[in-house]
């Protein structure tokens, strides 16, 4: 049921989580399955989902069995195309609550037998208005504008629509680009003139305006929210446990982190996590590295732990990548640091020893 990619590690299962909400209940399952049937990690992905690596022989069958007992595994035939970015903070500091249009969208993409054939990259988001998602690459994105209006937006293309018939437009607009592919595009960006021929086929006319972009959530405190940062995306046992305890419900971020009720930071900075937004970690990323991928040239993450409490900075992002590939790099600018065999590339520069 679940498609598991086979690293240098083992099975590798990306678990989808539309919106990124996850009871407590769901996450100590997810917890407890990578204790008992891979690392023992829990990876966030760049797109609010989660990973289980290192799974053993038997493990996809007992982790589907698993995920489908918790509710997290609802459609056999959609489970690769359930990608949808919600606002992490949506409802939780005074902009619209779009969260409840991620659920709609989920049921909706799930009920129509076509949309299982959209490719596993295509992504759809929600974004509350404050331009977080809007640097997401989102292929249909939707972003609320007032309470009567969102705009819908198609990378190049705009239109305004109300919210009652923003689920119905977005799953034509995933249904539209079916149809206007050759067949080997996974994205709208990649089909010629795209955008417009999906909201013509739609009967709707692009306005010509464009979502407001904002940067995303930074740890700390947000209205009724706290966000914590997982450093390098990589939540331990013990933090799983503490996030389990301490809250009723966890929302997953394309950022690695993790957005919470209001609680007491203590008990997550105890564990490793992350409370504060000018902390070392924050917008410090890395790709799985060794031993978990057979190209890496160095194990990045072990490195980036011994060096980053260390490391200067200038406000950009950094990211550290095993190969040129330099795979879940962030969007825009950032600090490449990047393993050549004797050494670290940093931004082009060779250092050798750190
Ligand atoms: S960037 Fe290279 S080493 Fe890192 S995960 Fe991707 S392919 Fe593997």
């Amino acid at each position: 049921m679940l498609a598991v990619h086979q690293a240098a590690d083992g099975g590798l299962a990306r678990i989808r989580v539309p919106g990124g909400l996850l009871s407590v209940t769901q996450l100590d399952v997810l917890r407890s399955a990578s204790l008992d049937l891979g690392d023992g990690r829990l990876e966030l992905t760049s797109r609010g989902n989660l990973q289980i690596r290192a799974l053993r022989p038997d493990g996809p069958q007992e982790l589907s069995d698993r995920l489908y007992r918790a509710g997290l595994l609802p459609s056999l035939t959609h489970e690769r195309v359930r990608n949808i970015l919600v606002s992490p903070l949506s409802g939780l500091d005074g902009r619209y609550d779009v969260l409840p249009l991620a659920a709609a969208l989920d049921r909706a993409l799930c009920a129509h037998p076509g949309l299982a054939d959209l490719p596993g990259r295509f992504l759809f988001a929600l974004d509350d208005g404050r331009g977080d998602l809007v640097a997401s690459g989102a292929d249909v994105l939707v972003q609320a504008v007032d309470s009567r209006e969102a705009l819908l937006s198609l990378g190049t293309h705009g239109v305004r629509l109300s919210w009652g018939e923003v689920v119905e437009v977005m799953i034509a607009a995933a249904g539209a680009f079916l149809e206007v592919r050759d067949g080997a595009e996974w994205r709208i960006a990649e089909v010629i003139d795209g955008s417009r021929r999906i909201l013509e086929r739609l009967g709707l006319e692009a306005t010509g305006e464009l979502p407001v972009a904002g940067a995303p959530t930074e740890a700390g405190e947000h209205g009724s929210a706290l966000v914590a940062t997982v450093p390098l995306g990589s939540l331990t046992q013990e933090q799983a446990v503490v996030l389990t305890e301490v809250a009723e419900w966890v929302r997953v971020t394309p950022w690695r982190s993790v957005v919470l009720p209001a609680v007491a930071s203590a008990p997550l900075e105890a564990v490793g996590l992350v409370t504060t937004p000018d902390s070392v970690w924050s917008g410090v990323t890395a790709c799985a590295g060794r031993p978990g991928c057979a190209k890496s040239l160095a194990d990045v993450r072990g490195d980036a732990r011994r060096v980053v409490p260390q490391l200067a900075r200038d406000g950009r992002r950094v990211h550290w990548s095993g190969c040129e590939r330099r795979c879940g790099k962030p969007a825009g600018v950032f600090v490449d640091i990047l393993a050549v065999g004797n050494g670290y590339l940093v931004d082009g520069e060779l250092k050798e020893t750190w």
